[in-house]
């Protein structure tokens, strides 16, 4: 494909043409040490230049086709037909006043088609894999890239298996049940899950969806970063949080801002803060350890969304916090919970507790004064509300039962008092 120049690794920094590497560099392969050979995919952006401006951007559809000519896809690919993208950004300055910062903003992602982020990735790697002739593709997911894949399988036609840690979140196998995809549930960590799908994937010739190893799964992240970058042109925030897992989120986030720069579509970038649940955290300890060594261990937290004990993405993500300027904190899961109803009672955008953790950590980064007063935020809600309703109903107070009597209602509105100012 013309417009992709290198599948470039981020350890050894050798370039491959796409024929050359399918998944991992071929030199550096994957090894449990920290370095895994994940590949980054580098554009002729001279010649892509031609093809993505303002105009064309102003005539594009608003979804993230708009973005293919810096896609790894063939202009004339085929697309899945669901509406992926161009999710609302939304403006929050009284709850901002009342946090103490400029103002906050929320992308929610939670609207995609099947509730997550990883719709963006799903899309390209399902469109790549159709591309590529394959008719059945895999991922090893914590939940929604799993969720995920499988209605864009069901969209595109392909068969999915799929490799869940067994405790995954009920309203995620659901849809993967309803998506008709071969769920297999599997007692282990997420980590295990993936070794697992990783074998399954070479011994049956399926298409790996796993973005923790495919160097295409990313390209569909980063065009969260594109969209916002876009949308808040001419008012970049100083800061954009984001929950971090794997890092690859965060990386292709922060890939999607610096590509907008350099095709001149805005004039700055904004910093990153990078978010992890203590109860898995390896990333923010290599952050203040200050190299890009991780120390896996096996993860606690219930933002199963974020709960990975080995991430693979973490040199993209390390290198995309530190190129920016950003900052890493790390919160506890009352923090997530308490975050969760703290943003959608005051707010209405009701988010997964994965999807929260990045304002949970930016409520950390306000009291340490990592956050000034004067800065702004856009925080992007990766995940609807409605996946975990388990973790919402520990995150709130029970609902109060009374009897078909208006006395009833009398003594609780009475026992309230009257509406807060
Ligand atoms: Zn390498």
């Amino acid at each position: 494909m013309e417009k992709i120049a290198a599948l470039r690794c981020v350890e050894c920094g050798k370039a491959f043409r796409e024929d050359e590497a399918m998944y991992t560099c071929p030199s550096c392969g994957t090894r449990p040490d920290g370095g895994w050979g994940i590949l980054d995919v580098e554009y002729d952006y001279e010649r892509q230049a031609r093809l993505f401006h303002k105009d064309h951007l102003q005539r594009a559809e608003r979804n993230i086709w708009r973005y293919l000519p810096i896609l790894p896809l063939a202009d004339n690919a085929k697309l899945p037909s669901l509406q992926i993208g161009w999710t609302p950004i939304m403006e929050f300055p009284e709850l901002a006043r009342r946090w103490g910062i400029a103002n906050l903003y929320l992308k929610d992602d939670g609207r995609l088609p099947t509730g997550s982020f990883k719709d963006r990735a799903s899309a390209v790697g399902t469109a790549k894999a159709v591309e590529l002739g394959f008719d059945t593709i895999c991922c090893a997911s914590t939940g929604n890239a799993a969720s995920s894949l499988a209605g864009f399988s069901a969209n595109l036609g392909l068969r999915s298996y799929i490799f869940v840690p067994a405790h995954a979140p009920e309203g995620k196998v659901a849809q993967l049940r309803i998506f008709k995809s071969n769920v297999l549930l599997v007692e282990g960590t997420y980590d295990e899950a993936y070794y697992l799908c990783q074998e399954a994937a070479e011994a049956f010739g399926w298409y790996n969806r796993n973005c923790a190893i495919n160097p295409y799964l990313i390209e569909g992240k980063k065009t969260a970063g594109l969209e916002a970058a876009e949308q808040m042109a001419g008012k970049i925030p100083d800061w954009v949080s984001v929950a971090v897992g794997d890092g690859c989120t965060i990386a292709g986030i922060w890939k999607g801002f610096v590509e907008m720069k350099r095709f001149g579509i805005i004039d700055k970038l904004p910093r990153l803060l990078g978010v992890q649940a203590e109860g898995a955290q390896p990333i923010f300890e290599a952050f203040h350890a200050g190299d890009e060594t991780v120390r896996p261990r096996r993860p606690e937290t219930l933002a199963d969304s974020i709960a990975v004990g080995q991430p693979r993405n973490q040199t993209k993500a390390l290198r995309a916090i530190r190129e920016s300027g950003g900052a890493m904190v790390a919160v506890s899961d009352e923090e997530i919970l308490s975050a969760m109803y703290e943003l959608a009672q005051k707010t209405g955008v009701f988010g997964e507790p994965a999807g929260v953790t990045g304002i949970a950590g930016l409520l950390r980064a306000i009291t340490d004064e990592t956050v000034k007063s004067t800065e702004t935020v856009l925080h992007i809600v990766s995940g609807n509300g409605l996946k975990d309703v388990r973790s919402a109903q520990r995150a709130c107070p029970d609902a109060r039962r009374i009897n078909v009597s208006l006395d009833d209602v009398r003594a609780i509105v009475a026992a309230d008092g009257p509406r807060p100012a």
